[in-house]
C-alpha cells in the first residue's frame, strides 16, 4: 500500500491571519514528525485548513504544500470559524490518528508524540490538559474557559479538566462519527466525547500565543458556551418548567394568603402592592431570561433547518 495514500497520522490545523506564526510552526512541527514519525509505518499528512485569512497566510501555506508533498492545504472561500475549518481539514483526512492544534504555538508540536502513543493504546479520543495556565492568559480568558470547562462537564457528563484546549488526539472512527454530524454549532471536544468509547487526557504544556492576536472575544465565547449548552443538552429546557410549576404554586399560596389577609385586616389592602410590584418584576425578568434562553434553541432550529453548508471549499492546494 502507498504509504501517501494512506497515512497514518494526520495534523490539522486551521489557519486565520497567522502569517507571523506559519514559519515557526511549520519548522517546529515538522522537526517533530520527521524525528518522532520516521518509519513507514507511522507516515503522517498535515492539512492546513485557511479560514478566509486576510494577510499572507495563504500564499504561505501554499508554498508548503509545493515543496513538501505530504501537505495538503483546503482554502476556505470566506472565514468560517475555528471548529468549521477543523471541520473541512477533516473531510480530508486519510490517516488512521488525527491530531488538531492551533497555529499559534499556544500547543506545543513537540506535544503530539504522547497524544498519538495514547491513541496507539487504544484510546479514542486524547485531550491536552494545559499545565500552567497563569502565565499571561488574562482574568477575562482563563475565567471564562473555567466556566465553560465547569458547565461542559455537567451538561455532557464527562469528567474532563480541559475542554478548551485544542492539541486533540482522535481516533479514525470518532472523526468519521463526527463527520456525520451536520449541525452548524458543534464544539469539537465535546462532540468528540460523545462518540468514544474510551476517553483520556495528557498534560500537555502550554505556551503564549507567539503572535497576533486572539480571534476570540468575549462575545465568541459567550456564543460558543451557548452553543455548548443548546446542543449537547435539553436540560435548561426541562429546567424552566421545572421553575415555572415552582413558580405557579408559590404564586398560587401567595394568591391564598393575600385571600385570608383580607378577610382578616380589610382595611390594609394596600399595604401588600409594593411587595407585589417587586415579585412582579423578578418573576418578568426570570420570563425574559427563559424567552432568551427559547430564543436560543429556535434560532439555532432555524440556522438547522436552512441547511446551509457549513463552510465552502474553494480549492484544496497540494503537491501534484
Ligand atoms: N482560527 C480559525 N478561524 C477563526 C478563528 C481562529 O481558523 O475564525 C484558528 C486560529 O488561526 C488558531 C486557532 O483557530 O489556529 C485558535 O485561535 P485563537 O488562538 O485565536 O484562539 P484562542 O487561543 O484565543 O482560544
Ligand atoms: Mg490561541
Amino acid at each position: 500500500m502507498d504509504p501517501q495514500s494512506n497515512p497514518f497520522l494526520s495534523i490539522v490545523i486551521p489557519i486565520y491571519n497567522e502569517e507571523e506564526n506559519i514559519p515557526t510552526l511549520w519548522e517546529r512541527l515538522s522537526r517533530v514528525l520527521t524525528e518522532h514519525f520516521a518509519d513507514p509505518a507511522h507516515s503522517w499528512e498535515v492539512i492546513f485548513t485557511d479560514d478566509g485569512s486576510r494577510d499572507r497566510s495563504l500564499p504561505m501555506l501554499v508554498e508548503i504544500a509545493r515543496t513538501e508533498p505530504r501537505v495538503r492545504v483546503v482554502e476556505f472561500n470566506r472565514n468560517y470559524g475555528q471548529h468549521s475549518a477543523i471541520f473541512g481539514a477533516f473531510a480530508e483526512v486519510r490517516g488512521q490518528v488525527v491530531v488538531t492544534l492551533d497555529a499559534d504555538l499556544q500547543n506545543p508540536p513537540e506535544e503530539i508524540p504522547k497524544l498519538v502513543a495514547k491513541v496507539e493504546e487504544g484510546f479514542d479520543v486524547v485531550g491536552g490538559w494545559r499545565q500552567g495556565r497563569t502565565d499571561n492568559d488574562s482574568f477575562f480568558r482563563t475565567m471564562p474557559s473555567k466556566i465553560v470547562n465547569a458547565v461542559t462537564r455537567k451538561t455532557t457528563g464527562v469528567k474532563l479538566h480541559d475542554y478548551g484546549c485544542m492539541l486533540r488526539a482522535y481516533s479514525r472512527e470518532v472523526v468519521d462519527a463526527m463527520l456525520l454530524c451536520k449541525e452548524r454549532s458543534s464544539f469539537i471536544p465535546a462532540l468528540a466525547n460523545s462518540f468514544a468509547r474510551r476517553i483520556t487526557e495528557v498534560p500537555v504544556a502550554h505556551a503564549e500565543r507567539a503572535a497576533g492576536e486572539s480571534k476570540y472575544g468575549v462575545w465568541k465565547l459567550i456564543n460558543l458556551q451557548f452553543d455548548l449548552l443548546t446542543s449537547f443538552s435539553l436540560l435548561p429546557l426541562q429546567m424552566l418548567s421545572v421553575f415555572g410549576v415552582v413558580t405557579a404554586g408559590i404564586g398560587f399560596l401567595l394568591f391564598l394568603g393575600l385571600v385570608a389577609y383580607r378577610f382578616l385586616h380589610p382595611e390594609g389592602t394596600a399595604q401588600g402592592v409594593f411587595t407585589l410590584f417587586a415579585i412582579l418584576f423578578f418573576f418578568v425578568g426570570c420570563q425574559f431570561v427563559a424567552f432568551g434562553l427559547l430564543g436560543e434553541y429556535i434560532g439555532r432550529i432555524y440556522q438547522e433547518v436552512r441547511d446551509r453548508p457549513r463552510y465552502m471549499v474553494r480549492k484544496v492546494h497540494q503537491q501534484k
